[in-house]
């Protein structure tokens, strides 16, 4: 049986931990080829061989997209390896909850130069191929995937900057949803709730553990999880665009 994105092209951001990396493997056994984007080189090119031996094409491509450049030359990198692009997946992200007050501010300098802008630039370089491949797929239909995150729906004591930036990306979301989705690119926001990846270990340690003991004792999500909501939604009929999906663990009130 072929497989469902059999002549495809993705590209992740963040595909060198966590929910990116699964998602780059599940796409990549979907059948597309992956374009997988991070600043661990080492990480990405461990995953481009594991990729390559399951039989779907990868391309490691370290890159910090905070920084506009670097953004745009892995977006033409992709273009130039594979020659089209029909799913992004803007996952990458940091969490640095902490009270505004006496905060580093510089941490809020990190989550909005990647959850916010990193997110746009990439999105801003790639929209034109993903217009591009639209109007020529077999699948009649590209996506956008955005990771939010409960927080980009419900705010809580110290998390106020990462909120800010989770809620941003659901903003954005629908704006650019109206946008495109007329032209047969779908854009949709993911919302998980906790999941075991290595998010919260950038935080300070004083922070991490206020931060995460509302969790303590609950059965986390796993990567596998969320990545099999994004092979879903760009699986889907072209007709049918899934346009948010929030996802808790059980145990998560
Ligand atoms: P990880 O920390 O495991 O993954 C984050 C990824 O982002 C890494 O691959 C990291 O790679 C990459 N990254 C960090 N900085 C940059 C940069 N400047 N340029 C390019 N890539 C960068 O966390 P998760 O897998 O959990 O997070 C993925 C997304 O899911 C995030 O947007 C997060 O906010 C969201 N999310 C996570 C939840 C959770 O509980 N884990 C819950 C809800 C949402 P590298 O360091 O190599 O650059």
């Amino acid at each position: 049986m072929a497989k469902r994105l059999e002549g495809s092209v993705a590209l992740v951001t963040g595909a060198s931990s966590g929910i990116g990396e699964e998602t780059a493997r599940q796409l990549a056994a979907e059948g597309a080829a992956v374009a997988l984007l991070a600043r661990r080189k080492d990480r990405l090119e461990t995953l481009a061989v594991e990729i390559h031996a399951a039989g779907s094409r990868a391309l490691a491509l370290p890159t910090d997209i905070t920084h506009q450049d670097e953004a745009v030359a892995a977006v033409d990198r992709t273009l130039a390896e594979f020659g089209r692009l029909d799913i992004l997946v803007n996952n990458a992200g940091v969490m640095l909850n902490a009270n505004i007050l006496h905060a580093d501010t510089t941490e809020w300098e990190r989550m909005i130069d990647l959850n916010l802008k990193g997110l746009l630039y990439v999105t801003h370089a790639a929209l034109p191929y993903l217009l591009k491949a639209a109007e020529d797929s077999p699948r009649k239909v590209t996506d956008v995937v955005n990771l939010s995150s409960v927080a980009g729906r419900r705010a809580r004591l110290s998390a106020g900057v990462y909120n800010a930036t989770k809620f941003g990306v659901v903003a954005l979301t629908e704006s650019l949803r109206q946008e495109v989705t007329a032209r047969h690119v779908r854009v949709s926001v993911v919302e998980p709730g906790v999941v075991s990846t290595e998010l919260d270990s950038h935080m300070k340690a004083e922070n991490r553990a206020a931060s995460m003991k509302p969790f303590q004792g609950i059965t986390a999500l796993e990567p596998q999880d969320i990545a099999e909501i994004i092979v879903f939604i760009v699986t889907r009929h072209w007709r049918s665009a899934i346009n948010e999906v929030m996802v808790r663990p059980t145990e998560q009130s």
